[in-house]
């Protein structure tokens, strides 16, 4: 491609709106071009990178048996009706729209609902199975912030693959199969040795899902390391208070009134006490319509993942004031663990353990207890549970070591379904024994356009992008230094022989100054940099240079050839 005749130009400045560094590069560099928050074009050197991964992404899931279609964005409700996910309260990010006769449709988040029909009409026999049918599609997600550039599109590019099996060992097997692929498309991407798979919250049907985290400061995620070297996601990880509560003389406990104290900050001013004794009880109502009582030390918040698995129960949805009033007899804002109605299971993180002389609502409205104790205000509890939300610091309960802890861009998640999907469209196959099974599903999402983010923010310095070899939308950029005949000649017969031997050339033919050609060389980040000048031809040699190297080196053409396409 020809400089001369590309349409997109460099600039030196980005959107104001534009916050995140890739976007920032991306679009300066004329790779993208934005449309709204999360909404961007992909132009002709963007799109170039986007296929290469997606393309490395392709090969990697078509090795593991991955049989790639492709499925529409418009999403029939009465499917998602059938497994309750057409609801706004149960899918938050849906994007909806009509027919012209009114009907309802929606643009896919994610394509369960449309590929179950599919396989049940065509799969008959357990001999079809394992399948795992893939696609690479536009995603549509409402999300509530979308700042972060290509890492967080509202319109975004995913590689989702779904697996169904008819035993758990059949859905096993192909579950690792698709660990070591994914590990195979990061190591690919460049990305491999910032990549790491952690755990991360299961759904109804298991305990953990995987993801797959790229460390970086840019990260929305939040990961922490226990001692045995798992990487769990904040979401689901262990935590322990770094220090254990200290034990006093007991003092004399009180109920002070607090009418108008609003926020824990107040509170503590109020009640002249550090937030280390301060307490905060939750009231939750369970999926099983229990509400139960969930008390933190107040400088944690509750994790309700955490808490669901103390509690053994699906879900647990913040209670309505009526509820708090019923159960605690007090209005909001005065719930505690002290003086609690008969009946009502309370819930202590271990937070809790061995404090003493602290706050907690008094269950009467306008009431604080203070210099609150265990045995003596409280009956001790038989035991204490892990429910907080892990915070930097805080030790790991198994070993007592604190936890490493980084923030991530999850670039990956795969996911153990169960029967989740497979059940409300009744999808069963008949097993070798002539017994009819209700397969057993696996989800596996890859962020195509949010790698293209990734990488962006990751590998590229203050000059612009670094794209190496693989996902390079072109791998050299040659730039031709002035326009004297021989040049010119040298130029262009380099371009075409490169483009002969199979190496991608960006060809900067224009008539510009050579520290502009320099600079767009950098920015754009191609892996390799060419020159040719007056100086090159008369020494029958080109300059060379790498993205990633300060120092340039006169080599021959035979050399030059063999620097470019042996490092494919
Ligand atoms: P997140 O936790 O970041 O919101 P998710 O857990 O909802 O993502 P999945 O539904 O599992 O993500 O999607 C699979 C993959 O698609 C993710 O691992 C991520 O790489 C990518 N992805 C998800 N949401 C977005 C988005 N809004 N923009 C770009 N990529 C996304
Ligand atoms: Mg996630």
């Amino acid at each position: 491609m020809r400089v001369s005749k590309l349409f997109t130009k460099t600039s030196k400045s980005a959107p104001a709106d534009e916050v995140a560094k890739n976007a920032q590069l991306l679009i300066r560099a004329g790779y993208v071009h934005k449309e709204m928050a999360g909404v961007y074009s992909y132009l002709p050197l963007g799109l170039r990178v986007l296929n290469n991964i997606a393309q490395i992404v392709r090969e990697e899931m078509d090795a593991i048996g991955g049989q790639e279609l492709l499925m529409p964005a418009l999403q029939v409700k009465e499917r998602y009706e059938a497994t309750g996910r057409w609801d706004d309260a149960v899918v938050d990010n849906w994007f909806k729209t009509k027919l012209a006769n009114g009907a309802e449709l929606g643009l896919g988040f994610s394509h369960e609902e449309n590929l179950v029909p599919i396989i049940k009409q065509l799969a008959t026999s357990y001999k079809d199975l394992p399948i795992a049918p893939y696609q690479i599609q536009t995603k549509f997600r409402n999300e509530l912030r979308s700042k972060s550039g290509l890492m967080r599109g509202r319109e975004f590019i995913m590689k989702d693959m779904y697996s169904f099996a008819i035993t758990q060992a059949q859905h096993d097997e192909f579950y690792a199969l698709v660990q070591a692929a994914y590990k195979r498309v990061y190591e690919r991407l460049g990305l491999g040795e910032r990549t790491v798979m952690a755990l991360a919250s299961g759904g109804s049907f298991s305990k953990y899902s995987h993801e797959f985290q790229t460390f970086s400061e840019a990260g929305e995620d939040l990961l922490f390391k226990t001692t045995d070297g798992v990487w769990h996601n904040r979401e689901i990880a262990p935590s322990q208070i770094s220090k254990p509560n200290e034990s006093e003389a007991l003092a004399e406990y009180k109920d002070v009134e607090g009418e108008g104290v609003v926020g824990v900050q107040a509170l503590l001013e109020h009640l002249q006490i550090t937030i280390e004794k301060s307490t905060k009880t939750l009231i939750y109502t369970t999926d099983a319509g229990e509400a139960i009582m969930a008390a933190v030390r107040s400088d944690y918040d509750v994790n309700e993942l955490k808490l669901c698995e103390a509690v053994g129960c699906k879900t647990v949805s913040l209670a309505s004031a009526e509820t708090v009033r019923e159960k605690t007899g007090a209005e909001i804002g005065y719930a505690g663990i002290v003086n609690v109605p008969e009946g009502v299971r309370i819930f202590l993180d271990d937070s809790l353990k061995g404090l003493c002389n602290f706050e907690t609502g008094a269950n009467k409205t306008h009431y604080h207890a203070v210099n609150v104790n265990f045995g003596r205000d409280i009956k001790a509890p038989e035991r204490f549970y892990d429910f907080k939300t892990a915070r930097e610091g805080d030790l790991d309960p198994a070993s007592g070591e604190p936890m490493e802890v980084r923030k991530a861009i999850e670039v990956g998640n795969i996911f153990s379904l169960g029967t989740k999907f497979s059940q409300p469209f009744d999808l069963r196959v008949p097993d070798e024994h002539g017994e009819v099974i209700t397969l057993i599903m696996g989800c596996y999402g890859i962020g195509v356009s949010r790698a293209m983010g990734t990488i962006a923010e990751l590998m590229s310095d203050d000059k612009g992008l670094v794209w190496h070899d693989n996902i390079a939308p072109y791998r050299v950029y040659l730039a031709r230094l002035g326009s004297d005949e021989v040049v010119v000649r040298a130029a262009d017969e380099l371009y075409a022989s490169l483009q002969e031997a199979g190496v991608s050339v960006l060809y900067d033919d224009r008539d510009a100054r050579p520290g502009d050609k320099f600079a767009d060389a950098d920015l754009l980040g191609l892996p390799h940099r060419v020159v040719v000048s007056a100086k090159t031809v008369e020494q029958g040699v080109f300059e060379y240079k790498k993205r990633t190297e300060q120092e340039s080196a006169m080599v021959e053409t035979e050399k030059l050839k063999d620097l470019l396409t042996a490092q494919k």
